[in-house]
């Protein structure tokens, strides 16, 4: 297969940050159709395969060239379920799931969450304790591991090495995509990682606190529009070339 040459790519969050204004995701589709480049999109979310897919089909969002499901725990080719087999296997190596749900099971106040994943033990909370008292757990028995915590109702124990971000990066490096013109976008804290990996990055406008609590860096722009509109605000000064001065 030709590789596909890759010049302007969006590694996008769904729920909140692409989705959740329908008429500003219609103007940002626009928009990219009427550009002279492609734009390759790489959609990352918490949520599992089936029902990233299912969203993206009741959205009618274009197919995505690479899915980042589960928070940034599976990479999949487009919508096709393929597995990035290099990836899982390099997850799984420093992945204890028995040990962590052990740990997790003996603080009060975290509630499982059923979701069908396979690098992933996810818990609702209603307050902040828990999370205090499983980190010290898992630091006490010295189990690898990752904890996000989102949108401060959602707790995530993942792979170590795993997290949107380290997804992200992977799949730029992997494909050798990293000096593509990259916009990051999102809305919450499970964002925070790739937001904070150097590429050009955009907090939307209706972000969760946690992501405004991020420090001010000139790679991350603050958006003052909601949801795709924010993406296109941020593209705009960025790559657009409506504006003197930020054309590139
Ligand atoms: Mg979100």
């Amino acid at each position: 297969m030709k590789p596909h040459s890759v010049t302007h790519l969006l590694a996008t969050d769904l729920d909140g940050t692409l989705v959740g204004d329908a008429d500003s995701l219609r103007r940002l589709l626009h928009y990219y159709e009427d550009e002279p480049y492609d734009v390759t999109l790489i959609y990352s979310t918490g949520r599992h395969l089936q029902s990233a897919l299912s969203l993206i089909e009741e959205e009618g969002l274009p197919a995505p060239h690479i899915l980042i499901t589960d928070v940034g725990t599976e990479i999949y080719e487009g919508i096709s379920g393929q597995p990035d087999r290099q990836w899982r296997a390099q997850i799984t190596a420093q992945w204890f799931p028995e040990r962590l749900a052990a740990a997790a099971a003996s603080c009060k106040g975290l509630i499982p969450q059923d979701i069908p994943s396979r690098h992933r033990l996810s818990y609702t909370i209603q307050s902040e304790e828990p999370v205090r008292e499983l980190e010290k757990k898992l630091a006490e028995l010295q189990i690898p591991h990752k904890l996000i915590v989102s949108s401060g109702r959602d707790v995530d124990i993942l792979p170590p090495n795993t997290g949107k971000g380290e997804a992200l990066r992977y799949v730029l490096q992997s494909r050798g995509w990293q000096s593509a013109n990259i916009l990051v976008a999102g809305d919450s804290g499970n964002d925070h990682e790739m937001i904070a990996l150097g590429y050009p990055a955009v907090i939307v406008g209706n972000a969760q606190q946690e992501l405004y609590a991020m420090a001010e860096q000139p790679h991350i722009f603050r958006a003052v529009q909601y949801c795709a509109g924010g993406i296109h605000e941020a593209w705009e000064y960025f790559y657009g070339t409506s504006k003197a001065g930020v054309s590139k």
